[in-house]
């Protein structure tokens, strides 16, 4: 039972919290040990990763090592190129429409939450939108059914947002809309599942939610799709350019592309994204049962599309919001709020998250039920 609230947080052996945040997010143990072990001096060279030029042969060779690992965990065909570039993923909501929409001037857009949302706003400055399904007037709570798309022929691609972060949405297949390239963002759930790389023109994910720190863009393009950018588009933006340099045409963010390095080796040692996939489904389904079988708590998401990732629910007594993240916040639990456009509760589990904090979380979801339920 749950006593006044105690201001001594609860840490895990490794001297940390459980972080729900929703990025940044959680870094595995592992490779936070590793990346201090190697701070002050990377493999014998007297020098921090941060402090190398990003054109020496030393990074040269993480920068390499990264994208071929990161090739063989995702299994990314040869007609396809990784970038790894800076701007977040919200750089890629204007560098799509830029790259893509010469030649065709409209793009359909799966409307399916907040990330969604910006990225059409955003594609607006440059082509034609055609919201092909939304379902905004339930307040994106769930993924409208195939025969409902508004598929337009002439559109120079399909984006969708393959896990929608806020709306705890996720699309559980990969949208078949023909021969247009199809683009996704995958920031809150690229490798936590295998994918079929090849039905994509473009995946791209922000770092910091399963790949290392903020900042870092991964953009996985089909090679066809290079070179055709509109005419003005920055070389910073224009897929040519940034493929042509090998995502270096200016300094790129050494550091936090070490990072995702060694994210990588930590999936492959932690079995792949098989493992990672498993670990998703355990965690997130044994949180959505807590919450379904309490009238306590709520998640009102289609159960066909809710996230793995991304669990929001909110309390039937609103009054506790605040007592429930100060609580959870005591006990080790931190950043549980919703996001402030939506307000309620949320619990990021990425691939770092380790089951042991959601069996933790729920241990305090059914306490902090028991005496204020
Ligand atoms: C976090 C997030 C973003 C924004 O990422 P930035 O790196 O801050 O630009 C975009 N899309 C999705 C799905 C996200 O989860």
């Amino acid at each position: 039972m749950l006593n006044k609230i105690s201001t001594a947080v609860q840490y895990t052996p490794a001297g940390r919290v459980y972080n729900f945040g929703a990025g940044p997010a959680m870094l595995p143990v592992e490779v936070m040990q590793r990346a201090q072990s190697e701070f002050m001096d990377w493999h014998g060279t007297g020098m921090s990763v941060m402090e190398m030029s990003h054109r020496s042969d030393e990074f040269m060779s993480i920068a390499g090592q990264t994208e071929s690992d990161l090739r063989e965990i995702l299994q990314i065909p040869q007609n396809y190129r990784v970038l790894f570039l800076q701007g977040g993923a919200s750089s890629q909501f204007a560098m799509v429409p830029m790259n893509l929409s010469q030649e065709r001037d409209v793009a359909d857009y799966f409307h399916t939450g907040h990330w969604s949302g910006k990225a059409l706003k955003e594609a607006r400055k440059f082509c034609k939108v055609n919201v092909s399904a939304t379902d905004e007037k339930n307040g994106f709570t769930s993924i409208p059914a195939p025969d409902s798309w508004l598929l337009n022929p002439d559109s120079a691609y399909v984006y969708y947002t393959a896990n929608e972060t806020i709306n705890g949405v996720e699309f559980h297949f990969i949208p078949d809309v023909g021969d247009i390239p199809l683009v996704t963002d995958m920031t809150s759930n690229l490798l936590t599942r295998p994918l079929d790389v090849s039905c994509f023109g473009i995946i791209f994910a922000g770092a910091q939610k399963n790949i290392g720190p903020s900042g870092l863009v991964v953009v996985i393009v089909r090679e066809d799709l290079i070179g055709k950018a509109r005419q003005g588009t920055p070389s910073m933006y224009d897929y040519a350019v940034q493929t042509g340099e090998k995502s270096m045409y200016n300094t790129p963010p050494t550091y936090s592309w070490y990072m995702a390095g060694l994210v990588m080796q930590w999936i492959m040692e932690q079995g792949g994204l098989i493992a990672m996939e498993e670990k998703a489904r355990r965690k997130s389904e044994k949180l959505y049962r807590v919450i379904d079988n309490s009238d306590f708590y709520n998640n009102n998401v289609d159960v066909a599309c809710r996230s793995r990732l991304n669990v929001p629910f909110s309390l039937a007594d609103e009054t506790l919001y605040e007592e429930f993240i100060a609580r959870g916040k005591a006990a080790g639990l931190v950043a549980l709020a919703g996001h402030r456009s939506v307000g309620g509760l949320r619990a990021s589990i990425y691939n770092a998250m380790p089951e042991e904090g959601v069996d933790r979380l729920i241990e305090f979801m059914r306490d902090f039920e028991k005496r204020y339920g």
